[in-house]
C-alpha cells in the first residue's frame, strides 16, 4: 500500500470524507508502518496506543483523523517529554502545549513523540541521548537535525506531517536533507507554550510535510493568539487560501548571491538552486540578483546568542523539579550531580559557553556585540524587502552527511546554520522547499524568506513551484 504511505493530508481528508478508509483503519495503519519500519530510522522515542491517540482529540476539524508526530520537546498532556535527554528521564507533562491542543481541536492524531537532538541543539540528530535516526534515503546518512525524528517519519511514509522545532533551522535543514517542505513561520505566530525553551528569543515551531498545501494546512490548524506566551502575535486564519497554479502578478524575487556563491558551497547544490531560479523566471517573475551581506556574520552570531539563552533556559533542571534526581548527601551535589550526569557532552558545553559570554568582563566582547550585529541582521533584510517581495537562497551547503562526519570539527557542524539562522535572528518567515537531487541521490533544499507575516506568500510562490516540477513526488524507498 506504497499509496497510502505517502498520500498527501489533502488526499487523506478526501479518502476519510469518502469512507475509503476509517479514522481507525488509517491511524492502524500508520502505527503499523512504524511497528515496521521503524526499528530501521528510529524516527520514534514512542508510539501511543491507538485507543488513547483517538481518545485524546474527541473532536472534528480540519486535520480531523490525520496522524501526525510530535518532537519531543513540545508538551502533550499525560505523555513523556524527555528533550531526548536523560534529565528528563521520566518526567511526564502535566499540560498540552498551545500547538498540541489547537491540533487536538482540529482532530489531529497525535500518535508519538519524535527523537530530536538533545534540547534541540544540533544539525544531525547525533546528540540525542536515545536513538540515531538514520536519514530513510540513505540509512548510513543523517536525517539533519534537530528535528531528526520528525523529518524521517515524513520522508519515511509513517505519518503525513510532524511537528519540529527551530531555534537556528531544526525545521528547514532537516526538511531539506530528507525532501520534505519544512516551514518557519514569524516569530510568535505559533505559540511557544508548551515547548521547551532552547533560545527563547528565537525559538519557534515549525511544520514538516511533503507539500506545500499540507504545510499551509498543519500552520493553520496550530497557529492562534495565545495569553499564554507574551510573545505570542498568533493570528487564526486559513493559510491554504492564497494557494494557486500561478505566481502573485508583478513578483519581484531577490535571489542572494553571496549565499549561493559562498565559500563551501556544493555545486550540484549551486546548480540546483540556479535551475529553480530559471523555473520561477519561466513562471514569470523578476529575478534579482543581490547581497544580503549581513547573512555572512550569521552562523557566529546566533552562536553566542543561542548559548547564552540555553545557559539560562537550561538552568532549571536542577534536579528539584523536573525528572533525574542524583541520589546524594548535599543540596549542592545533588544540583551538580544530577546536572553532570543528566545532561550529554553537547548539552554541557553550550552551557559552558553560554556563560562565558554572559560573564561580567565579557558580556559587552560577546553577548552585548552580537545582539547589535542581530538587530544590523534584521535590518538588512528590512532594507532588502524594501525592492523584492521575498529572497531565494540555499538552505544548506552540503547534503545529508555521513555519521559521524563531524565529530572532530563541532566548528563546522554549526556552519550548518549559516543560511538558516538569520531568519530566526531576524523573526522573519522561511520554508524549504524540495528542489532536486545530488548524483547520489541526495534531496536538495530551496529556501524562501521573506518579510513579517508574508507565509501565505511564501506558500503561494512554494506552491506554484512545486506544482511546476516533480520533486515532491519522489520518495525513499525502505
Ligand atoms: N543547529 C543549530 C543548533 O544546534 C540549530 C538548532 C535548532 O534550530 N534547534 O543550535
Amino acid at each position: 500500500m506504497a499509496e497510502l504511505a505517502f498520500a498527501t493530508i489533502a488526499e487523506l481528508k478526501k479518502k476519510l470524507e469518502k469512507k475509503e478508509i476509517s479514522k481507525q483503519e488509517l491511524l492502524s495503519y500508520c502505527i503499523g508502518r512504524f511497528k515496521k519500519h521503524d526499528p530501521q530510522i528510529e524516527s520514534a522515542l514512542e508510539i501511543f496506543d491507538d485507543q488513547s491517540v483517538i481518545k485524546a482529540s474527541p473532536q472534528d476539524g480540519i486535520l480531523s483523523g490525520i496522524p501526525g508526530i510530535l518532537k519531543d520537546n513540545i508538551a502533550q498532556k499525560g505523555r513523556k517529554l524527555t528533550c531526548s535527554s536523560k534529565i528528563l528521564q521520566g518526567f511526564t507533562a502535566t499540560y498540552d502545549a498551545t500547538a498540541s491542543h489547537n491540533l487536538k481541536k482540529e482532530g489531529a492524531l497525535l500518535v508519538g513523540r519524535a527523537n530530536c537532538d538533545e534540547f534541540a541543539m544540533g544539525s544531525s540528530g547525533e546528540t540525542s541521548a536515545y536513538k540515531k535516526t538514520k536519514n530513510p534515503w540513505n540509512l548510513a546518512r543523517v536525517p539533519g537535525g534537530s528535528s531528526s525524528g520528525s523529518a524521517a517519519a515524513v520522508a519515511a511514509g509513517l505519518v503525513p506531517w510532524s511537528l519540529g522545532s527551530e531555534t537556528g533551522g531544526s525545521v528547514r535543514l532537516p526538511a531539506a536533507f530528507c525532501n520534505l517542505v519544512g516551514s518557519k513561520p514569524t516569530y510568535g505566530l505559533i505559540s511557544r507554550y508548551g515547548l521547551v525553551a532552547y533560545g527563547s528569543s528565537l525559538d519557534h515551531i515549525g511544520v514538516l510535510t511533503r507539500t506545500v498545501y499540507d504545510n499551509a494546512l498543519v500552520l493553520s490548524a496550530i497557529a492562534s493568539p495565545d495569553v499564554h506566551d507574551s510573545s505570542s502575535r498568533g493570528v487564526k486564519k486559513d493559510y491554504t487560501k492564497s494557494l494557486t497554479e500561478k505566481l502573485p502578478n508583478g513578483l519581484t524575487i531577490g535571489i542572494v548571491d553571496n549565499a549561493l556563491h559562498a565559500k563551501g558551497m556544493n555545486s550540484e547544490i549551486a546548480a540546483a538552486i540556479e535551475k529553480a531560479i530559471s523555473v520561477f523566471e519561466k513562471l514569470g517573475a523578476t529575478v534579482k540578483r543581490i547581497n544580503v551581506p549581513t547573512i555572512d556574520y550569521s552562523a557566529a552570531t546566533y552562536f553566542i546568542v543561542s548559548r547564552a539563552e540555553a545557559a539560562s533556559n537550561l538552568s532549571r533542571f536542577d534536579g528539584v523539579r523536573y525528572g533525574l534526581r542524583a541520589d546524594v548527601d548535599t543540596l549542592e551535589q545533588m544540583y551538580s550531580k544530577t546536572r553532570h550526569n543528566g545532561f550529554g557532552t553537547e548539552v554541557k558545553t553550550r552551557i559552558i559557553v553560554g556563560n562565558y559570554v554572559l560573564s561580567a568582563g565579557y558580556a559587552g566582547q560577546f553577548y552585548e556585540k552580537a545582539n547589535m550585529v542581530r538587530a544590523m541582521i534584521r535590518a538588512d533584510f528590512v532594507k532588502a524587502f524594501k525592492n523584492i517581495d521575498l529572497l531565494v537562497m540555499p538552505t544548506h551547503s552540503i547534503p545529508a552527511f555521513k555519521f559521524g562526519e563531524f565529530d572532530v570539527d563541532k566548528l563546522a557542524m554549526d556552519l550548518q546554520d549559516s543560511f538558516t539562522c538569520s531568519a530566526n535572528l531576524a523573526h522573519i518567515p522561511a520554508i524549504s522547499v524540495p528542489c532536486g537531487f545530488t548524483s547520489d541521490k541526495l534531496p536538495i533544499g530551496l529556501q524562501l524568506v521573506g518579510p513579517d507575516f508574508s507565509e501565505e506568500l511564501l506558500f503561494q510562490v512554494g506552491h506554484a513551484y512545486e506544482q511546476a516540477t516533480d520533486w515532491h513526488k519522489q520518495y525513499a524507498s525502505l
